[in-house]
């Protein structure tokens, strides 16, 4: 059967040239970058070349990119950060992060941190007033994420920065999803600090970065060698650095058409799902939204006998619960726009990449449909609200 995958807010597979250039450099350029014969010169002319290319992408000075294992840990590094260099004991946030800010702020609590969890409105959007009301004489921190992993919402990042600028607090943006599906230029920007991974562009998985911009001090958080100017101990994974760095190349060429055509598919999906599918709404912003990213409730039932469903014929998606954590919980994004249980849990997303073509989106689009109706016609509540 040709599957179709529409998970990528989940992970990317590899493109072809990245691969391509992994396997290369896990063959030739697999040297210790700290060493020093002509094997580590030979690493380190790799490492930051590998750092040249993705300042690029984000318009930053290379010098202000320090490799970590990936978005999770440039997510705990930041605020570890803040704590360590700035005096306070406040900090700022969404109800909505990932968790790998959620958890790490949940930990700060029992360090005896005060953490501000603003809610967002029915679309997914902070306001930089909010934030603005938010900040007292001893906030530490602000950390806000750009483009959200579930429901696509794209934050207004400047405008929340300018505010956090203003009253001189650190700003975090947690990237992950953005990066790559949104021109990001931290040459001009109130960003001081970003996190992003390559896994979610295109690269391999273990491999991210945090951008801390060259006023901010840097304070470590995995404590070792010298490597990333000390702030970040360990051997540095060149080739899946080296792999990261062409990942981010090539979002960066392709940027502008990538854009364009993952807009189009998902508007397409989001059109086609919501015309066929009775009592279905989207959820996330309408225009506001990282363009492969499809997030819909569907009444009445389950989002894991979606996933199942859809499964079965080859389409891969996710849902709006974390059932598959082992939880029964509905996801904290979408309780945080207001969607009841029910409806959470009867929700679907569907996330479009760079393997996405139009018949994926049109087959998506035929089989869904009848699924949903299946589906209903086996729930008691749609049964309750047909004889209405
Ligand atoms: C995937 C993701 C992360 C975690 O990144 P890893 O590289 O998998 O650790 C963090 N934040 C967001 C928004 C994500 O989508």
């Amino acid at each position: 059967m040709n599957r179709i995958y529409m998970d990528n807010s989940a992970t990317t597979y590899l493109k072809p040239e990245v691969l391509d250039v992994l396997i290369d450099a896990l063959k030739n350029h697999n040297s210790n970058a700290a060493s020093a014969h002509s094997f580590g010169q030979e690493g380190k002319m790799d490492l930051s070349r590998s750092r040249e290319k993705v300042a690029s992408l984000i318009g930053a000075e290379p010098r202000e990119v320090y490799f970590t294992s990936g978005g999770t840990e440039a997510d705990n590094w930041a605020v570890h950060i803040a704590k360590k260099t700035r005096k306070g004991k406040h900090m700022i946030t969404t109800t909505i992060e990932h968790h790998a800010i959620l958890h790490t702020m949940e930990e700060a609590i029992k360090e005896g941190y005060e953490v501000t969890f603003l809610p967002v409105d029915e679309n997914g959007l902070v306001s930089p007033e909010q934030v603005e009301e938010a900040i007292r004489e001893d906030t530490i921190l602000i950390s806000i994420h750009y483009g959200n992993n579930e429901i696509g919402t794209i934050q207004p990042i400047e405008e929340i920065g300018a505010v956090a600028r203003k009253h001189k607090v650190l700003f975090h943006t947690d990237a992950v999803q953005a990066v790559g599906n949104v021109p990001i230029d931290l040459s001009s920007s109130n960003i001081d600090m970003m996190s992003f991974s390559a896994h979610k562009i295109y690269g391999p998985k273990g491999v991210g970065a945090l951008f801390i911009r060259k006023n901010v001090k840097p304070y470590p958080f995995i404590h070792g060698g010298a490597q990333e100017k000390g702030y970040r101990g360990g051997t540095d994974n060149l080739p899946s650095i080296i792999a990261f760095a062409k990942a981010c190349e090539l979002a960066e060429e392709g940027m502008e058409d990538h854009i364009k055509r993952l807009t189009s598919l998902r508007d397409r999906l989001i059109k086609g799902l919501l015309e066929n599918i009775p009592h279905s709404k989207l959820n996330g912003h309408p225009t506001q939204r990282l363009p492969g990213n499809v997030n819909i409730s569907f009444k009445f039932i389950e989002g894991e006998s979606i996933l199942l469903m859809l499964d079965m014929q080859g389409i891969a998606a996710s849902s709006g619960s974390a059932c598959t954590s082992g939880s029964l919980d509905p996801s904290h994004v979408l309780m945080g726009i207001g969607l009841s249980h029910e409806i959470a849990h009867g929700s679907l997303r569907l996330t479009l990449g760079d393997t996405t073509i139009e018949e994926d989106v049109d087959k998506v689009i035929e089989k869904l449909p009848p699924i949903i109706q299946r589906l209903r016609e086996m729930s008691p509540l749609y049964e309750e609200e047909m004889r209405k």
